[in-house]
């Protein structure tokens, strides 16, 4: 008998690539949406790239749960065999009170485990980040951030989100050891998403890539984040259900580090008749704008930092190379350009 997945956050950009994939390995899904009113745009993203609709309705059902609220948690874990906890903000901007974002994802993290530890559910994949790692600079001596590197959330060059995903992480992690030792979780930690979305209804990763190809900044910063595509992030998540190495494991997911510039250049090869900005900003331009805008202000610790990550355990686990981040930028600028979105 196929196994039930309760997967939160269903109608993110990443959800919905774990959706389809989920599906097409056999597994029943059963979504979680903050509003009931989100479940038909799940099943239409995935419908069109199922090798096989049938039964879709029975197959790819829906919860309705708010991180912030405990209404729906336990009846949502009836019959569950595997948790996929990927709910969390992620804003394109920071907001004024870093609470809207660390609360939802702290206790929205917490709110899952409980259910499902309640719910005699072992089995758990949570959604964290490479900003729960690489954070913060490189202890002393090291040249490639990994799996054993946190960032430190008293960092106050970090940003409310990056603080937002290493809290919720540090707690899950304390919630295993200190009240569900039987549980068997497994961290995903990727980093900057991008790759063609299953619907128009993407986040913030797919806006920075829209905003490149829609050319408005005269230049960009020299700034950038370890990449990796939405499609491995999916696998990742899946292939991690059945896999009991990754028991207790970090994996951080990631192909490698792309500047803006690197991405924008990319998207240029492959369409060189679009207007696309490949200048880079002085860093000091990008400071004294940052000192009028907050979401530039929040990238200047960033600024011409190029972080080495080690993936080799995401290499492990997949069994295979990762796609390779800038063809994940041109499938990414392919999917826009078709889509009369940029
Ligand atoms: P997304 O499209 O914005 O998805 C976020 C999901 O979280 C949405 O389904 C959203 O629901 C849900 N959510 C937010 N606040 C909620 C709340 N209070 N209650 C219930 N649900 C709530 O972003 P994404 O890029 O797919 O990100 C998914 C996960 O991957 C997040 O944990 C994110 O931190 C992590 N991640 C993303 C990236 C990246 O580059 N994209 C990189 C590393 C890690 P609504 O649709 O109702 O808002």
């Amino acid at each position: 008998m196929s196994k039930t997945v309760l997967l939160t956050g269903a109608s993110g950009y990443i959800a919905k690539h774990i959706t389809l994939q989920l599906l097409e390995a056999g597994y029943h899904v059963r979504g979680s949406v903050r509003s009931l009113s989100r479940a038909a745009e799940v099943t239409e993203a995935v419908r069109p790239h199922l090798s096989d609709a049938k039964n879709l309705d029975d197959r790819l059902t829906f919860a309705a749960l708010d991180l912030m609220s405990d209404d729906g948690w336990d009846a949502a874990m009836a019959g569950v065999d595997v948790v996929v906890h990927t709910a969390s903000p992620f804003p394109i901007t920071q907001p004024k009170n870093e609470d809207d974002l660390i609360r939802p994802a702290v206790d929205g993290a917490l709110r899952a485990l409980r259910a499902a530890h309640k719910g005699g559910v072992t089995r758990v994949i949570l959604t964290s980040s490479t900003a729960a790692i690489s954070g913060s600079a490189l202890p002393a001596g090291d040249t490639s951030f990994d799996e054993t590197n946190w960032t430190d959330p008293a960092d106050p060059d970090t940003s409310a989100y990056t603080r937002s995903k290493t809290l919720a992480e540090q707690a899950a992690w304390d919630f295993v050891r200190e009240t569900a030792p039987d549980m068997q979780l497994t961290v995903i930690n990727p980093g900057f998403v991008i790759g063609a979305p299953l619907d128009d209804k993407f986040g913030t990763s797919i806006s920075v890539i829209e905003r490149i190809m829609r050319a408005k900044d005269p230049m960009l910063p020299n700034f950038g984040f370890p990449t990796v595509d939405v499609r491995d992030v999916a696998e990742m998540h899946v292939s991690a259900i059945e896999n009991p190495q990754t028991y207790g494991q970090r994996i951080m997911t990631v192909d490698k580090f792309m500047k803006f510039v690197d991405l924008a250049k990319a998207i240029k090869a492959a369409f060189p008749d679009r207007n696309i900005v490949t200048r880079v900003a002085p860093d000091f331009v990008v400071r004294f704008l940052g000192l009028f805008d907050p979401a530039i202000k929040s990238i200047t610790p960033g600024l011409g930092r190029v972080d080495r990550m080690d993936n080799a355990r995401a290499l492990v686990t997949l069994g295979r190379g990762m796609r390779q981040a800038h063809k994940s930028a041109v499938d990414t600028a392919a999917y826009l350009i078709d889509n009369k979105l940029v």
